[in-house]
């Protein structure tokens, strides 16, 4: 039996790994946490049994506590209620399925206390790797990654010496508006950049992949996870969504993991890592799929990419202020308060307003954050 607990129950990644659970007769949840969805958490409650469960506002706590008056559950909110759940007495393996770098704080929680992270939220690595990996080292424990590429590279990594690796093929699908022109992304809606062809994901990451953004942050989360130089991590544009990453080791071989784009396998692998489980679901067929795709990244028309190197290069805070810019600038299209390329110009601005701290701590990170949030507010 392995027990669990997730931060953000409700969202793509956290209720996928809720179906997972339920297909599993050893796999138990202790803590779930989700941020406003408390009719869906509440269900999760009554099907999963968690002993303590979290939402982010103490009106929501209020008002689950109330639903779920008749369960043997505990109710918390704020950072205190993520914190809580992170460090969750009984659960082993911590699920980071929060959006945003609001997934932080309880990460380093959870570290702390010892739990293994199985690791979706990208954002934590982005701004603060240079804490993460070396804390995770020190208390023994294991970071698994959720991503699929990341878990594709770490399948392909299995019985291999990381020292041999001599570079990491990051496979990209291009997102929604791959072949567009500058001109006409000016005008590309909401609506337009929720259309992802291959992966059916959370808003953000979806308009993250729809601006390239999302591959930028993935070459730093790689680049933590993986030890690897900048220089050795190499995007692919390949937008069958079928190879999902691929390494290439000192002799030239090159070894990837493919399959059909379904986050329920890297979450499962996570979990049960090194054991492979039986999955449902559609297996590739290679005489229907026809043909593999590769192309260069269009990093031009879409500099989410090339800024984000570029932010990781000038490290310290500038991987911060990259992320908490785009996180704020996906906010206001989502809410329709900017255009597509305001994205771009608002992470742009950001960038040229900084001057870097070198190895920022926790609460620095966290300032840096908050200066870009009010900058943008001031300006946009
Ligand atoms: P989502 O928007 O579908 O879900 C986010 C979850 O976080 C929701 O449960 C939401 O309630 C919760 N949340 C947000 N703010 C919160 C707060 N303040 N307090 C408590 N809970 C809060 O997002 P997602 O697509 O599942 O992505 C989650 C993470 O996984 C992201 O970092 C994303 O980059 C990464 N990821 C997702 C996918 C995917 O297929 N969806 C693939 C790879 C990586
Ligand atoms: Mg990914």
């Amino acid at each position: 039996m392995k027990t669990i607990s997730i931060l953000g129950s409700t969202g793509s990644i956290g209720t996928q790994t809720l179906e997972i659970v339920r297909r599993n007769r050893d796999l138990k949840v202790a803590a779930l946490a989700a941020g406003h969805n408390i009719r869906l958490l509440e269900q999760q409650i009554r099907e999963f049994g968690p002993r303590l469960a979290a939402v982010w506002s103490e009106e929501d706590a209020k008002l689950l506590r109330t639903a779920a008056a008749d369960l043997d559950v505990e109710i918390l909110c704020g950072m205190e209620g993520l914190k809580a759940v992170a460090a969750c007495a009984e659960s082993e393996v911590l699920v980071t399925a929060i959006v945003g770098m609001i997934g932080l704080v309880p990460t380093v929680t959870a570290i702390l206390a010892g739990k293994d992270i199985a690791l979706a939220n990208k954002e934590t690595l982005v701004t603060a790797g240079h804490i993460i990996m070396p804390l995770a080292k020190e208390r023994g424990v294991r970071i698994f990654p959720v991503d699929s590429e990341h878990s594709a590279i770490f399948q392909s990594l299995n019985g291999e010496n990381r020292s041999q690796i001599a570079k990491i093929l990051l496979t990209a699908s291009g997102g929604p508006f791959r072949g567009k022109k500058k001109e006409e992304l000016e005008n590309m809606r909401v609506e337009d950049a929720l259309r992802h062809p291959n992966w059916s994901m959370g808003q953000k990451i979806t308009v993250d992949s729809a601006t390239l953004v999302n591959k930028g942050l993935e070459v730093m989360e790689a680049r933590w996870l993986f030890d690897v130089e900048l220089d050795q991590i190499q995007v692919v544009v390949q937008p069958q969504s079928v190879i999902h990453s691929m390494v290439e080791f000192a002799d030239g071989a090159v070894i990837a993991q493919l399959g059909t784009p379904d986050m329920k396998l890297p979450i499962q692998y996570a979990l049960y890592y090194p054991e492979r489980r039986y999955l449902a679901g559609d297996r590739l067929d290679f005489a229907k799929l026809g043909s593999i795709t590769f192309e260069e990244p269009d990093t031009e028309t879409f500099p989410g990419l090339s800024w984000a190197v570029e932010a990781a290069r000038a490290g310290g805070s500038m991987p911060t202020v990259f992320n908490a810019a785009n996180e704020r600038a996906v906010r206001k299209f989502l809410r329709r308060e900017i255009g597509f390329m305001d994205i771009y110009r608002i992470i742009r601005d950001c960038m040229d307003a900084h001057r870097v701290i070198d190895n920022p701590d926790i609460r620095q990170i966290l300032e840096v954050e908050q200066s870009v949030y009010d900058m943008i507010e001031s300006r946009w």
